[in-house]
């Protein structure tokens, strides 16, 4: 259906790819992969307020909270290149896209806290300076998205496609992001204090001044991730992957890294472990049939073998002598 033949009353938006970021963002396969998914669909729904568009596509962010929940289907429908920014839509509304296309829609300055996106399909999306507080995405696809200076606290994000969304200065407090996909994803200085991404795939992610305080990373795979000046104070990273992990110039005194396969990780003398690793001050161990005290000496062995493979022998021998310490206690 061309755009031409829409009767007045019908809103006749078809998404373009100008509209979604994603042309002049896309390489080759990429491109190829968005006109595959997005062939043209003509928005048949009625026209809304005068403005020539249905409520979903029409710009401007003056949409009641309650229009919009009236326009809303039961059940999941195709609304790509959504138009939400700006609106505020109070959790109390219970506002849901479960399942939804809303491929390439612009969320940005929108207050949806608490709002239902699970299985959405939000590829090249806008959320920056969203507010996505307790908001859930479980199993959505986030792939190419801006998150930028969003506020994603308490939110649900496990499972998520989160590769090669943006997400500079977002702040994830307390959120879960467990077994997400952050693949070549750009999470510099995002605030992820305290917030849950075991199993979380950060292959090759940007995670430069991002801090990761309390951050719960068990079997996370950091390979070949930067995390240059990130602070992961007191984080557990238990069974992790941080082969050829960047971790120059990184504060990781008090983390967990029983069983973390640090053998290739990149340090320089600024990348700081402290002097005592985190199981002296433990008396059991979650999770593990190990004592503490096994544990401590594993990781200072671990932080000898790393100290020494950059050249950082004084600091090598401190944790061969700490090792050797608690051994003979
Ligand atoms: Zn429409």
């Amino acid at each position: 259906m061309l755009s031409e033949n829409v009767p007045e009353n019908r809103c006749g938006y078809v998404v373009h790819p100008e509209d979604a970021r994603a042309e002049s963002l896309y390489g080759d396969m990429e491109s190829e992969r968005w006109h595959e998914r997005n062939r043209a669909v003509c928005c048949w729904r009625n026209e809304w307020n005068g403005t020539g568009r249905c409520i979903w596509h029409a710009e401007g962010s003056e949409k009641s909270a309650v229009a919009l929940q009236n326009a809303r289907r039961d059940g999941p429908e195709r609304l790509d290149g959504i138009r939400l920014s700006g609106v505020r839509v109070p959790a109390s509304v219970g506002l849901s896209f479960a399942g939804c296309v809303l491929h390439g829609g612009d969320f940005s300055d929108a207050d949806l806290r608490g709002t239902n996106f699970a299985d959405a399909d939000l590829t090249d999306a806008d959320f920056r300076n969203a507010d996505l507080r307790k908001a859930r995405f479980e199993n959505a696809d986030l792939y190419h998205t801006d998150l930028g200076n969003a506020n994603f606290r308490h939110a649900n994000l496990d499972n998520a496609d989160l590769s090669h969304a943006a997400a500079e200065n977002a702040r994830f407090l307390r959120a879960t992001l467990e077994r997400a996909d952050l693949f070549r994803s750009d999470f510099e200085r995002a605030d992820l204090r305290t917030a849950s991404l075991v199993d979380v795939e950060l292959h090759n992610a940007a995670l430069g001044g991002a801090t990761l305080r309390r951050a719960d990373l068990r079997r996370a795979n950091l390979y070949d991730a930067d995390l240059r000046e990130a602070d992961l104070r007191d984080a557990n990273l238990e069974d992790g992957s941080l082969d050829k992990t960047d971790l120059r110039n990184v504060d990781l005194r008090n983390a967990r890294l029983y069983r973390a396969d640090l053998s290739e990780a990149r340090i320089d003398s600024d990348t700081e472990f402290g002097t005592t690793v985190a199981y002296e001050e433990r008396t059991d161990l979650d999770g593990w049939d190990v004592s503490p005290t096994d544990a401590a000496v594993w990781t200072y062995l671990r932080l000898r073998n790393l100290h020494e493979a950059h050249g950082l022998t004084v600091r090598g021998r401190q944790y061969q002598t700490k090792a050797d310490q608690i051994r003979h206690e």
